[in-house]
């Protein structure tokens, strides 16, 4: 059987950073879930279908055929999605992509659908799986929980150097004010809201180096797996 590390978190709180590094430090394989949501949304974009359509919006998640490879091209990613065939991996961080992919990230069926995909993942190799409900939902058996947490303002702080580094220009303002509208959803929804899992272990990066958080998530990984004799 596999071994699952679930990383949990509202947006900005460093969960493709650390896991990807964290990924790496223990040779497992990445998946970060994000990217099947923000699929969801900019098929939704691209078709002109309203991303407020819950029944469109569920159908179209249906059909749709999300893979996620090793990168591709040097241009900076971590990995390469191809959402039915075509090369998305930047086109999901687009902003408009962002306005929506917390509401139709919302839409049982939809999760559903990802959800699915997310657990035959972890059926294959042994995951660092990076999102909002893996603890809970997508892998509730995992052996590793993680809750990765900062205040909201350093997260906008992090996203928007993020963007900066990416050419886009964008208020601290306007992005802490996008980052608070996702926690509100993400958290507030009633399938599968953003919290820690009962038996998680949090994390609060606010004020630590990325080394600092890495550091942290692999001692309670050692810890656990001490614990469970392997
Ligand atoms: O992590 P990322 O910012 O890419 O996630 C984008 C959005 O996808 C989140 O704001 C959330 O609405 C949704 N999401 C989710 N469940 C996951 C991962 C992401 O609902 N497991």
């Amino acid at each position: 059987m596999f071994s699952t590390i679930a990383i949990d978190g509202p947006a900005g709180s460093g969960k493709s950073t650390i896991g990807a590094a964290v990924t790496q430090a223990l040779g497992y394989v990445y998946f970060d879930t994000g990217v099947m949501y923000r699929c969801v949304a900019l098929a939704a974009l691209e078709r002109d279908i309203d991303p407020e359509d819950e029944a469109a919006v569920s159908a179209l998640a249906q059909t749709l055929r999300i893979d996620v490879r090793a990168p591709s091209i040097d241009d900076g990613r971590q990995y390469t999605i191809l959402l039915d065939d075509h090369d998305v991996t930047w086109s999901l961080r687009s902003r408009d992509v962002e306005a929506y992919v917390s509401t139709v990230a919302a839409y049982p069926e939809v999760r559903t659908a990802m959800v699915r995909q997310q657990r035959d993942a972890a059926a294959s190799a042994d995951m660092v799986m990076v999102g909002r409900d893996i603890g809970t939902v997508v892998m509730p058996g995992a052996a590793v929980k993680i809750y990765l947490t900062a205040t909201a303002e350093e997260r906008a702080r992090r996203r928007q150097t993020e963007l900066m580094q990416r050419g886009v220009n964008a208020s601290y303002e306007e992005v802490l004010t996008g980052v608070r509208k996702r926690d509100a959803i993400d958290s507030q929804r009633v399938t599968s809201p953003l919290r820690p899992a009962d038996d998680a272990i949090t994390v609060d990066s606010t004020g630590l180096s990325v080394d600092e958080v890495v550091v942290a998530v692999l001692k309670i990984v050692a810890t656990k797996e001490n614990a469970h004799g392997s």
